[in-house]
């Protein structure tokens, strides 16, 4: 490595205003804020990632969980239907409907889902104090690529809307799985925000 890679090395940039700073880790329970934005740079804390690890695993239970159980109940004049995620997935299986199904099906379970298990298989070894997993940088830059395509909490609102604007035309009780999707929803925000990315960046550089 030459002398002016090794200077850029410790570079980073403000993710919001590209200011560029000498990365310096300031201790546990401290931050680094951009001078020019306000933005946090850093913000380690004690036992951090292992806090991430168990929200993260949580998300991944729920979103397993809310795909199978019931998520919404329909009656009207003595009849009624109950349906979960999947079933809904499958009923469009063999129509023009599939690549919205796919799409729906893609940003509510699947990018939600691959995006912890990514985030568990970079942070289960930083946890233990072990050398990183083969790949681990990679997986970690795809789960946070993955980070605006995961749309789990917006799926919420829009079915919460619609349950709203159908509750006059029929009985509708929404299920465990809604329930299970809104706390999910409500998890993965308080996951990426006590997960400091930049602090994940330099553990994995460290090892
Ligand atoms: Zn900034």
């Amino acid at each position: 490595m030459t002398e002016s890679t090794t200077a850029y090395k410790d570079l980073i940039a403000c993710p919001k205003c590209d200011a560029l700073y000498h990365a310096v880790i300031p201790d546990n329970n401290h931050r680094a804020i951009c001078d020019r934005c306000g933005t946090t740079l850093f913000a380690p804390r004690e036992g951090s990632f292992l806090i991430v690890f168990a929200y993260a695993l949580t998300v991944l239970v729920l979103i397993f969980a809310a795909t199978w159980f019931p998520f919404i109940s329909i009656s009207k004049a003595g009849l009624s239907n109950t349906s979960s995620v999947f079933d809904v997935a499958l009923s469009f299986s063999d129509s023009a409907m599939i690549p919205l199904t796919l799409a729906v099906a893609g940003m509510i379970i699947l990018i939600p889902a691959l995006r912890v298990l990514l985030i568990l298989y970079t942070l289960a070894p930083l946890i233990l104090e072990r050398k990183p997993l083969p790949h681990a940088a990679l997986a970690f830059r795809y789960s946070e690529q993955m980070r605006p395509w995961a749309m789990a909490e917006i799926f919420v609102l829009g079915v919460a809307v619609a349950l709203v604007k159908i509750a006059g035309l029929a009985n509708v009780d929404p299920g465990p799985a809604f329930w299970m999707f809104v706390a999910l929803a409500l998890i993965a925000t308080i996951q990426d925000r006590a997960a400091c990315s930049l602090t994940i960046w330099k553990a994995l550089e460290a090892k």
